[in-house]
């Protein structure tokens, strides 16, 4: 699944293919194809938000279009006017843009084409390669027979051009009722290629439309829409994914038949991603069905959700970099995109203190009223960041699993008796358990400190096995945090569909909200989508719901838990 990096590469001179695509076109310019051009698209149709198998789409086209000093369009693929909104639109552009993408000023729509695509119908009429079709939906799909059995002819595909051409008008002016009649290509119901047994090209649909509005009742059907769409804006190369490989034979007939300029269609494989789902016509049942917030709540694999989670445009970036482009379908490990968001986070977030589950720790030989300053490293992986100052004094908190009062074997951190350290203060040791009469819940703890041990390091050279997360009780702020987890709890919910619903997979555990955390008092003001590491607990960011000293953090990633790992092994 990993695969080698390839480095971008820019000017011509240093050309080289690195996928089956980028040979393809690297010879189509050898062969001065299209004068040496590379012109491609990214085609949305904007009904739904863009997800992470449309950012490899648009890694992929705009990507090429700049390693090969060529052009990529934004076209949106609006011909059903039933299911797109302009919200989609609006979201589109921010998502490509926020993935470092630019369209300049080629920004188009298909339905700028509706009456260029109209004319090309009325030429296919009285060309003989199109004729007005009686039959209903229902019909048109019996006659159309099977993979295995031919089609047959409609009874109205031998009108005379004149009547066609009448009835398409009449189609137009918007005298007959939705689904009555079709305009279809006349091209062969026995062919092996179902596409080609004389696909809809144009359906009557009273509906308004976001940027045409009531001009049309009739709409192409998105084959005859996007070859031409393509063949307009001069794309050269026309990416897209392998459900469209049986509709190619038809994206060249509409353009050979009408002899205009014609792109070469090239296939590669959708990214499938393991534990979420990447179908619009799914990700709408999720928002509709409230089991997400939202388009861009922070479990959902689109693009303004893995933004609010707190993923980088670098890091999805790179993810679709190393998944590479391939002809044959397969799922990407969760992991895979988890380690390209770690590996860029690692390198640029700030590190703080957070305590997750506030476990209350008094210093009993710590002096009640003082207050000292210990200085932190802000990141380790780049000593540029610099040091930041973090409050300690008499009452921290740490956090509760970071004690045990009957340590498993090979359990670290704090227990009564032991020292361990506290990170950038002193060891402290634990001297007393306090608990809950009732429950028998640790409340508290006391301990003692080693002012000797200031900074971290024991001066007599005593080593501890441990080093603990803090904050200082009285100063550190309290924020909610929202910890994600896998959406689903089947690496490929869709698989579960058959006699059951894909919802039925969903993690109930994908939130856990935490709210009394503690942070350290530097992230009262921290801006929205600002990220930081929470030593020892993962990545997060600050999330839009944040307002006004009440801060709520979303966790992007966790760090891998050694831990965890350790536990789990003992347990087996
Ligand atoms: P969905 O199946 O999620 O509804 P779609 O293919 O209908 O997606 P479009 O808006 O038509 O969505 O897609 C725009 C472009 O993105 C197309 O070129 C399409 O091939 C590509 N694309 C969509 N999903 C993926 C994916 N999972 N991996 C790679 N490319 C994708
Ligand atoms: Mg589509």
């Amino acid at each position: 699944m990993m695969k080698d990096n390839t480095s971008l590469m820019s000017g011509t001179d240093s050309l080289r293919p690195s996928d089956f695509i980028r040979s393809i076109i690297t010879e189509d310019i050898k062969a001065k194809k299209y004068e040496g051009r590379v012109h491609t698209r990214f085609p949305p149709e904007p009904n739904g938000y863009l997800h992470i198998g449309h950012a490899k789409s648009i890694c992929l086209n705009f990507g090429i279009a700049a390693e090969f000093g060529g052009l990529c369009n934004l076209r949106f693929d609006d011909t059903n006017p039933t299911k797109e909104e302009v919200e989609y639109v609006e979201s589109i552009k921010e998502d490509v843009r926020w993935l470092g993408f630019d369209w300049d000023d080629r920004m188009f729509f298909a339905s700028d084409y509706f009456d260029r695509l109209h004319s090309y119908a009325v030429q296919l009429i009285r060309d003989g390669r199109a004729y007005v079709c009686d039959l209903s939906p229902r019909e048109i799909r019996e006659y159309r027979g099977t993979l295995t059995e031919p089609g047959k002819d409609s009874p109205y595909r031998n009108r005379s051009v004149e009547e066609n051409l009448d009835l398409f008008e009449r189609m137009r002016a918007g005298e007959f009722a939705d689904g009555c009649r079709t305009l279809r290509a006349k091209i062969d119901m026995k062919s092996g290629n179902l596409n080609m047994r004389d696909p809809v090209i144009y359906r009557i649909l009273h509906a308004t439309h976001h940027r045409t509005g009531d001009k049309w009742c009739i709409y192409p059907m998105y084959d005859f829409a996007h070859c031409f769409s393509d063949s307009l804006e001069k794309i050269t190369h026309s990416i897209c994914t392998l459900e469209f490989e049986d509709h190619r034979p038809l994206y060249d007939w509409f353009l050979d038949t009408l002899g205009v300029y014609h792109p070469r269609q090239i296939e590669f494989a959708r990214l499938n991603l393991s534990y979420t789902v990447l179908s619009k016509r799914k990700l709408i049942e999720l928002v509709a069905q409230k089991h997400v917030t939202g388009w861009d709540d922070p479990r959902m694999p689109t693009i303004s959700g893995l933004r609010r989670r707190g993923y980088t445009p670098e890091s999805i970036r790179n993810f679709c970099e190393r998944i590479g482009v391939a002809k044959r379908d397969s799922i990407v490990d969760m992991a895979l995109l988890e380690f390209c968001i770690r590996e860029d986070l690692n390198k640029r977030a700030p590190r703080v203190m957070a305590v997750l589950n506030p476990l209350r720790v008094v210093i009993d030989n710590y002096p009640e009223d003082l207050v000292e300053e210990v200085e932190a490293v802000n990141n380790p992986e780049d000593s540029g960041m610099g040091t930041r100052k973090v409050p300690f004094s008499r009452i921290i908190y740490i956090e509760r699993e970071d004690f045990r009062e009957d340590p498993p074997k090979q359990f670290f951190r704090l227990a009564p008796g032991r020292e361990v350290r506290l990170r950038y203060a002193y060891f402290i040791k634990c001297v007393g358990v306090v608990k809950d009469e009732k429950t028998g819940e640790v409340t508290e703890l006391h301990c003692t400190y080693d002012p000797q041990t200031r900074g971290g390091d024991a001066h007599d050279g005593r080593k501890v096995k441990a080093t603990l997360h803090w904050v200082s009780a009285a100063h550190a702020i309290e924020a909610e945090l929202r910890l994600y987890n896998l959406l689903f709890t089947e690496a490929d919910p869709v698989s579960v569909e058959e006699g059951g619903d894909f919802i039925s997979s969903l993690n109930p555990e994908s939130l856990v909200t935490l709210r009394s955390c503690r942070v350290e008092p530097c992230l009262a003001n921290a801006a929205g989508g600002s990220f930081y590491q929470f030593e020892r607990q993962g990545y997060f960011c600050v999330d839009p719901d944040s307002s006004g000293g009440s801060m709520v953090f979303n966790r992007t990633v966790t760090l891998r838990d050694t831990w965890a790992k350790v536990e789990k092994k003992q347990n087996k």
